[in-house]
């Protein structure tokens, strides 16, 4: 679906439309992940050669200030050099055994030292693994077939959880996906997400059969939209109440938004949790874990079946042990006073122009909303101007600044955005404020 546009391309990128050209060829849509295509903003996706610190480099030359950070990982900026060291020292030592191996334990022990409800973890290569895996083991752990999920929230793409999900989805506007059977989906629930008497109606309707209930621990796949105080809380207690799990899915927000991820902000404990991004340093890396006699009933000590070739790889865990060593106290810090500094310089430009807008946060991921109500759930995230966005979004990038390309995604800042950075954000953001204003739909 191409989306109409409004705006010109003044500006163009020769070498990118070349690779384009020629990925369109060989790949569906010509890239790997459809969020990297620019079908909802329009114009040439641009093909980067380099990173370093907050920048990125495209195969034109171009330099970029980078506020996707490959959507979360790169907390240190690109090409951070203790990470570039561990991974080339791992490089070095060879690159996959398929045995059990000293980096995965360093990895796992570092998440369970971190985030106190996860006792046991396993490690899997992507966040889909993680949440395929999850239900998985709470669909064997209680016996039970039905899983609740919200609209508007994205966990990867398994197939029972493609429902009304966020992310890509939520960006090509699909409905939900062909290819996933009514038997797939018919045990998913999906739900309005921050509306805890719907849930309460749920459990009422399905007693005994709902083996879980996932949900973001902060949502950012429909634009960032936390959840209201009490939430998460209250899904915790109607999980416990029925003798379902809770799982929550900290793929964006683990390890990104405080050391204990979204845990270490609402405390709110669940049965399972759900890792990736930032714990891979930018490689495949991520987890599932949680309380120990759930964890018991995995393979090889339970009877629930998981595996994977790469695993545990090493030069994963060595970038994602690397990784989270430097995640301090000092370095949350740093990310979220940049956060907030981006926040505040948006908020004022679009102000200045009349633009309406809000800029909702979790921790330090942040979405600009081209609207001015609030927005708890993904009715209200689609209501917004999102042709304002097409446009504001194409004059950053003409001026050198990276940002998602749907407004239906957080922005990700880094330990690396420096004063320079962000003064290159700034002055990028008058133009680009005007430019929505005069958008039209
Ligand atoms: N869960 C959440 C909350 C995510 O944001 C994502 C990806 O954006 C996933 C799961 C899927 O992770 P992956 O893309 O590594 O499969």
């Amino acid at each position: 679906m191409q989306v109409r546009i409004a705006v010109s391309f003044p500006y163009d990128a020769p070498v990118s439309q070349s690779l384009f050209d020629r990925a369109s060829a060989v790949t569906p849509g010509g890239v790997n992940s459809p969020v990297r295509a620019f079908r909802a903003v329009g114009g040439t996706p641009r093909f980067m050669v380099s990173g370093t610190g907050p920048y990125l480099t495209d195969a034109d030359g171009r330099e970029y200030v980078d506020l996707v950070c490959s959507w979360g990982p790169m907390i240190l900026g690109h090409a951070h050099p203790e990470v570039i060291a561990a991974v080339q020292e791992a490089v070095a030592r060879g690159t996959s055994f398929g045995t059990p191996g000293a980096g995965e334990v360093e990895l796992a022990e570092e998440i369970v030292a971190r985030i106190e409800p996860v006792e046991q973890v396993r490690l899997v290569s992507s966040g889909t693994e993680a949440t395929m895996s999850a239900i998985r083991l709470a669909r064997g752990f209680t016996g039970r077939p039905k899983v609740i999920k919200f609209a508007g929230c994205y966990h990867g793409h398994v197939d029972a959880l493609l429902a009304a999900a966020g992310s890509g989805v939520a960006t090509l506007g699909l409905p939900d996906t062909p290819g996933v059977t009514g038997a797939q989906a018919g045990d998913t629930i999906v739900l309005p997400y921050n509306d805890l008497e719907a849930v309460r109606a749920a459990f009422a309707a399905h007693p005994g059969e709902i083996a879980c209930v996932i949900t973001e621990a902060a949502p950012g796949n429909m634009g960032v939209v936390p959840p209201l105080p009490g939430f998460n809380q209250g899904l915790k207690d109607l999980c416990t109440a029925d003798g379902a799990l809770y799982i929550s899915d900290e793929v964006m927000t683990g390890f990104r938004v405080s050391k204990a991820g979204w845990y270490g902000i609402d405390g709110v404990r669940p049965d399972l949790m759900t890792f990736g991004k930032v714990m891979g340093g930018g490689f495949p890396a991520a987890a599932f874990g949680g309380r120990a006699d759930v964890m018991a009933h995995l393979a090889p000590a339970g009877p629930v079946y998981q595996a994977g070739t790469l695993s545990g790889n090493p030069i994963a865990t060595a970038a994602g042990v690397a990784q989270l060593r430097l995640l301090d106290d000092a370095a949350y810090e740093k990310v979220d006073a940049v956060s907030a500094e981006v926040r505040g310089l948006v908020t004022a430009a679009l102000a200045k122009e009349g633009v309406a807008h809000r800029v909702q946060a979790a921790g330090n991921m942040f979405t600009v909303f081209f609207t001015d109500a609030e927005v708890t759930d993904y009715e209200a995230a689609k209501a917004q101007e999102s042709f304002r966005f097409t446009a504001f979004f194409h004059s950053m990038l003409e001026q050198g600044v990276y940002l998602p390309p749907s407004a239906f995604e957080s922005w990700f800042v880094s330990t690396a955005h420096d004063t320079a950075a962000v003064e290159r954000i700034a002055a990028a953001l008058p133009a680009a404020a005007r430019a929505a204003a005069g958008a039209t739909a």
